[in-house]
């Protein structure tokens, strides 16, 4: 292995998803020297094409809120909407009827544009890419404090990048989590997915046409629907696995056999074409034991990961990019990255998952069905939606007291606090 001189940087960004490039970008606008490591080419694909109304508000940080009008590979999205199984569609949770702020808009993305849109414009805040470079080891100094990352080019020369403070957005290959021995999961939340696209579906028209549909199935599995642009629509099943693969581990026939169960998503794909094969992921939650150590910060789906089912991930990486960025950068500022100053980072990112995290226990709760929840409580419609758009920094204790008397509802997860020298070092072993 051939090594090339050391990289030096204020922060190491390991991953440029959503999380990595937030953060990145956030940190370079004040002036930080930031390089990003990506495995991947610049433009890839992946799954989480759903935005929620709150991502507008970090996407505003990182200089583009107004980035996904007229884009080729955005679709505006006003409102989200259940079906049943027989094919009945609830009322749709408008926001614009919520809000009248900007961010009442947001979006259905095609995720290979819309992070390559991250990508450049972390470059253009000065932000140095590395593409298709994939981070092997962390490097830990005396103290077992992060120092940086050795990393591969793509031509197999050993890359060395050396800073205060490394940023892990690595996703759900979790890259410090797995090796630490951090890695918690949610157990009641294991699910599989399997999702493809089709073109030539049926679609409402006028403000209902980017409408997220979350389409219900026995034993609460359910389909996202998702309309993209270019009439292309993404479908995805999620359930539990047995109950997906307990009769056959054809993708198709599972996948064809659910849409039989499902009259409303019939009825869309009837004249569909599909237009990909068919993918498959494990969708368990999960949340690191740790969400820092000392020169280490664990950001979006590399810290923790929740069931899609709201369509909340990019919401969470975006939001906890800018979050960390903002205490990487006051720690630099002070010249100390050690891991206590990335307990309020971690205690603010951990704030906002608890009431998602409560919704989508109570959306696969046996017991539990929304329609019947705002029929008994009408009032606590706006509560419901403002957890679905994301405006999660506001206290839900009374509304979810209430919603505790229909569903089997989770207490906070107790771990995710930082660990540094003060404490033990033996999971860094
Ligand atoms: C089935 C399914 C459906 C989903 N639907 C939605 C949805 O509709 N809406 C929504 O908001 N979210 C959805 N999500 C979640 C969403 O995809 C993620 O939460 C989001 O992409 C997380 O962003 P991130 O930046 O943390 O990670 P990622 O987007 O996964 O980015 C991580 C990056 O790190 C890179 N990387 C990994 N390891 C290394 C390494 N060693 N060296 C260098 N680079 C590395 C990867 O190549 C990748 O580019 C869904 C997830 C699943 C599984």
């Amino acid at each position: 292995m051939i090594s090339t001189p050391e990289h030096d940087f204020d922060a190491i960004v390991i991953g440029g998803g959503p999380a990595g490039c937030a953060a990145a970008t956030v940190l370079a606008k004040k002036g930080r020297r930031v390089a990003i490591l990506e495995k991947q080419p610049r433009r890839r694909y992946s799954v989480g094409e759903s935005l929620i109304p709150f991502c507008y508000d970090a996407l505003e940080r990182m200089g583009l809120s107004g980035a996904l009008e007229k884009q080729r590979f955005s679709f505006p999205k006003h409102s989200v909407q259940f079906a049943s199984q027989e094919g009945k569609v609830s009322r749709s949770f408008y926001f614009f009827q919520h809000t009248d702020h900007p961010r009442a808009k947001t979006w259905q993305v095609v995720r290979s544009e819309f992070d390559k849109l991250l990508r450049d414009n972390a470059e253009e805040c000065g932000v140095q890419f590395f593409e298709q470079t994939r981070a092997r080891e962390l490097i830990f100094g005396e103290r077992c404090e992060v120092q940086g990352v050795r990393a591969n080019d793509p031509a197999g020369y050993e890359l060395t990048f050396k800073a205060p403070v490394t940023i892990d957005a690595t996703g759900r290959d979790t890259f410090s989590q797995s090796r630490l021995g951090w890695r918690v999961p949610d157990k009641k939340l294991r699910k599989m997915a399997i999702w493809t696209y089709f073109e030539g579906a049926t679609r409402d028209e006028g403000y209902d046409e980017g409408t997220t549909t979350i389409a219900y199935l026995p034993n609460k599995g359910w389909f996202w629907n998702i309309p993209l642009p270019d009439d292309r629509v993404s479908v995805g099943l999620v359930a539990d696995k047995d109950y997906l693969f307990g009769e056959t581990k054809d993708l198709e026939t599972i996948f064809n056999r659910e849409v039989e169960k499902q009259d409303w998503l019939r009825g869309r794909l009837e004249d569909a074409r599909r237009t990909d094969d068919f993918r498959v992921t494990s969708d368990f939650s999960y949340r690191s034991k740790h969400c820092a150590s000392d020169g280490l910060v664990l950001i979006g789906d590399a810290f923790s990961f929740l069931d899609p089912v709201f369509s909340s991930g990019v919401y969470f990486a975006l939001t906890s990019g800018v979050l960390a960025a903002d205490a990487v950068d006051e720690a630099l500022t002070a010249g100390d990255t050690s891991a206590a100053r990335f307990a309020e980072y971690g205690e603010a990112f951990k704030k906002q998952m608890e009431p998602m995290r409560k919704l989508v226990y109570a959306f696969y709760d046996d017991h539990f069905s929304f329609g019947k929840f705002l029929k008994e409580h009408p009032d606590l419609r706006p509560q419901v939606t403002d957890v679905l758009i994301g405006d999660l920094e506001k206290d839900y204790d009374d509304f979810f007291k209430v919603m505790g008397e229909f569903a089997d509802l989770p207490e906070p997860l107790p771990h995710g606090e930082p660990i540094g020298a003060d404490t033990t070092h033996s999971e860094h072993a």
